[in-house]
C-alpha cells in the first residue's frame, strides 16, 4: 500500500529528500508523472502522490520517509492496499515513463 501524511505534519520537508520515487511534495505544489502535471493533493501540509509511492519497494526494505519524520505523521494508507508485486509493477512503470 502507499503511505499517507496526516495532519500531524509540520511541513518540515525532511521526508521529501528521502523518497526514491520523488513522490513527496510541498503543500499546494502540483505533482508530476512522466512530464504530466496533476493538481496538489493537499493545500495544508506536505503530501504524498499515492500513484508514485511504492512503499520504497524496489529500492529499500522499509519506507524511508516514515523513519525521517520527526512527528510520526506518515502512516500506511489502509485505503490503498497493494501487494509487493503491484508495488514493483508501479516502480517499473515509473522507471519507464519517468518520475
Ligand atoms: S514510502 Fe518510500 S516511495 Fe513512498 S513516499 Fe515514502 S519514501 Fe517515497
Ligand atoms: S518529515 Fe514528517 S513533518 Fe516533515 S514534512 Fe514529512 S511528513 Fe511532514
Amino acid at each position: 500500500m502507499a503511505v499517507i501524511i496526516t495532519d500531524e505534519c509540520i511541513s518540515c520537508n525532511a521526508c521529501e529528500a528521502e523518497c526514491p520515487n520523488t513522490a513527496i511534495y510541498s503543500p499546494g505544489m502540483t505533482y508530476n508523472i512522466g512530464g504530466t502535471e496533476y493538481p496538489a493533493l493537499s493545500e495544508d501540509h506536505t503530501y504524498i502522490a499515492f500513484d508514485k509511492c511504492t512503499e520504497c519497494v524496489g529500492f529499500y526494505d522499509e519506507p524511508q520517509c516514515i523513519a525521517a519524520c520527526p512527528t510520526e505523521a506518515i502512516v500506511k494508507d489502509e485505503n490503498r492496499v497493494e501487494t509487493n508485486e503491484q508495488l514493483m509493477a508501479k516502480k517499473e512503470h515509473l522507471d519507464k515513463v519517468g518520475r
